[in-house]
């Protein structure tokens, strides 16, 4: 995975239909020298994923793991992973990564990177993949030959790319410093948008503790699922903030009485 320090480094080239060789596991020489230093973007995904691997509240996961991206002061803001003072994961051991069922995306997708483009909705997401070289990183040795696709299914990269993307088309459509809303709408917009993004076990007790479910036409069987499962949840957020953040139809108001 790309490292802060090493963007000279990396060498991007378009992959297309085409293969490459790769294999990263305790044998290779550089084993686990790439989790450090890392400049790691989480999603909302990763932050569920990984708050449950743990054993933690989301409010109890970002409270210790992770750091606000403050180089977005007016924008939607991301979270980052924490690296420890030391500059490693704080997840690595001697052994390999200790959330390995549940490492976020991007450690997943490594050596790949990919791009996509929903079409706004209305079409299937357009996928284009790229291979990152890292001088460092001697997977490229020796291996299985893989296509993205192949290595995406290896790596069970399509549940987290199904939610991510959806936050992506949300985090990637609106800027709030171009947009006209006053400092204290974009404030919160922002706060609703932490909240939905991050803070999954928070937005629970607002769906279910407040009149939220009475104030929309909602499926029944959604809202149960909302209530029992995270990834429904996570779904209903996004609907909700695409409704609150820039009044698309995702949700239904109810008609006053
Ligand atoms: S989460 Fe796991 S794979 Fe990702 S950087 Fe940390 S230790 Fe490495
Ligand atoms: S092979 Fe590459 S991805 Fe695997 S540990 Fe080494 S540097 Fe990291």
């Amino acid at each position: 995975m790309s490292q802060a320090d090493a963007p000279a480094q990396e060498k991007f080239q378009p992959l297309g239909d085409g293969r490459f060789t790769f294999a990263c596991h305790p044998g290779v020489p550089c084993f686990t020298e790439c989790c450090q230093k890392l400049d790691l973007t989480l999603t909302p995904y990763d932050v569920l994923r990984l708050s449950r691997n743990l054993g933690l509240s989301t409010g109890e996961f970002l409270e210790r793991h992770t750091r606000l991206d403050l180089e977005r002061p007016r924008d939607f803001p991301h979270r980052k992973l924490a690296m420890n003072p030391d500059g490693r994961c704080p997840f690595v051991s001697q052994t390999g990564c200790r959330v390995y069922l549940d490492r976020p995306g991007a450690c997943r997708l490594y050596p790949l990177g990919r791009g996509s483009a929903s079409g706004g909705g209305t079409g299937p997401t357009r996928e284009m993949f790229f291979l990152v070289r890292e001088e460092h990183c001697r997977g490229f040795e020796a291996g299985p030959n893989w296509t993205a696709r192949e290595w995406m299914a290896d790596q069970e990269l399509d549940v987290y790319h199904r939610h991510n993307d959806q936050w992506m088309e949300i985090v990637t459509r609106h800027d709030l410093k171009a947009s006209p809303v006053s400092e204290e709408e974009a404030t919160r917009k922002i706060q609703m948008f932490n909240l939905v993004s991050y803070n999954l076990d928070r937005f629970r007790e607002f769906v279910l503790g407040t009149r939220f479910v009475d104030s929309f036409e909602l499926d029944p069987a959604e809202v149960e699922a909302a209530r029992a499962g995270d990834e429904a949840l996570l779904e209903l957020g996004m609907k909700w903030l695409r409704f609150a953040l820039f009044g698309e139809p995702t949700l239904q108001p109810k008609a006053l009485k």
